[in-house]
C-alpha cells in the first residue's frame, strides 16, 4: 500500500504586487485505493494544491510537506515526482503544437517506466485505452490538445493516466465543461483504472455532479487555502443542498 501525505502544506504564488499565500495549512492524507473528492468554490486554491503536488516552478513551498511513501515530493524535480508514480491532470490542459498525441504519450510512457515501451505491446495498449474512452484512433497523430474541444481535452488527460498508470493521480477538474455524455466516459476511463489498479485519486471538482459516476470514499471542504471540513459522501449532498455558505462564513471568522 502507498500514501501521499500533506502536512501543513504552506504555498504562496508570485504576483504583480508580491507573493501572496494561497495555500495556508493544508492536512490530507490519501492512502492507496482510496478516492478523496475536494470541493471548494471558486478561487479556493483547489488547482494550487494540485499544481504544488506536482512540481509547478510558480508555486513557492514555504512550509509543509509532500511524502509519498514517506520521500520527500517537495525535494523532487518534476520527472521524479512523475516516476515516483504522481499524476496530474490539469484543469486547463496546454496544448503542444507540432507534437502528436501519439509520440507525446511513447514519450512520457518512456520517461515514467524508465524504458520505451515494447513497439507492438504499446501499439496495442494506446488502441485499447483509446477505445475505451471513445477517442477516434485518427486523434493519435493530431497535435496534443491542439483544437481539441474541451471534452476531447479532457479525455486525453486521462487517456495519459490510463498509460501511465500513476500511483497517485490528481484530477483537477476533470468534469469541467463536459456534457453528460462525455462526463459518463470519462467517468468509465476513471474507473477502469481505479478497478485495474490500486490507484489513490484526488478528485478537485466544484460540482457535486462527477460523484455520481465516480464514487469517493472521503470528500473534503476547501475553503480560502485549506481544508475546512472533511466527511464522507454525505458532505457532499449537503454541500449540493446548500453551497459553500456555511464553510465561507467559518473561513472568514477564522481569519
Ligand atoms: P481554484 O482552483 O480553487 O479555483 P486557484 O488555485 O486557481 O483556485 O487560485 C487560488 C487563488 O490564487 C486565486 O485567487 C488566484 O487568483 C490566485 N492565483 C493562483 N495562481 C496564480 C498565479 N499564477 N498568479 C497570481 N495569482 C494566482
Ligand atoms: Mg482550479
Ligand atoms: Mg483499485
Amino acid at each position: 500500500m502507498s500514501t501521499l501525505e500533506i502536512r501543513d502544506l504552506h504555498v504562496e504564488v508570485e504576483t504583480e504586487s508580491g507573493p501572496k499565500e494561497i495555500l495556508r495549512g493544508v492536512d490530507l492524507t490519501v492512502n492507496s485505493n482510496e478516492t478523496h473528492a475536494i470541493m471548494g468554490p471558486n478561487g479556493s486554491g483547489k488547482s494550487t494544491l494540485a499544481y504544488s503536488i506536482a512540481g509547478h516552478p510558480k508555486y513557492t513551498v514555504t512550509q509543509g510537506q509532500v511524502l509519498l511513501d514517506g520521500e520527500d515530493v517537495l525535494e523532487m524535480a518534476v520527472d521524479e515526482r512523475a516516476r515516483a508514480g504522481l499524476f496530474l491532470a490539469m484543469q486547463y490542459p496546454v496544448e503542444v503544437p507540432g507534437v502528436s498525441m501519439s509520440n507525446f504519450l511513447r514519450s512520457a510512457a518512456t520517461a515514467t517506466r524508465g524504458e520505451a515501451p515494447k513497439v507492438r505491446h504499446w501499439v496495442k495498449e494506446v488502441k485499447g485505452a483509446m477505445s475505451d474512452l471513445e477517442i477516434d484512433p485518427a486523434f493519435a497523430e493530431r497535435s496534443v490538445n491542439e483544437g481539441f474541444s474541451g471534452g476531447e481535452k479532457k479525455r486525453h488527460e486521462v487517456l495519459q493516466m490510463a498509460l501511465l498508470k500513476p500511483k497517485f493521480a490528481v484530477l483537477d477538474e476533470t468534469d469541467s465543461g463536459l456534457d453528460v455524455d462525455a462526463l459518463r466516459v470519462v467517468s468509465k476511463g476513471v474507473n477502469e483504472y481505479k478497478a485495474q489498479s490500486d490507484v489513490g485519486i484526488l478528485l478537485i471538482t466544484h460540482y457535486t455532479r462527477i460523484l455520481r459516476y465516480i464514487s469517493a470514499d472521503r470528500v473534503h471542504v476547501f475553503v480560502n487555502g485549506r481544508v475546512a471540513e472533511s466527511g464522507g459522501p454525505e458532505l457532499a449532498d449537503e454541500l449540493e443542498e446548500n453551497g459553500y455558505v456555511r464553510f465561507l462564513g467559518a473561513a472568514e471568522s477564522s481569519k
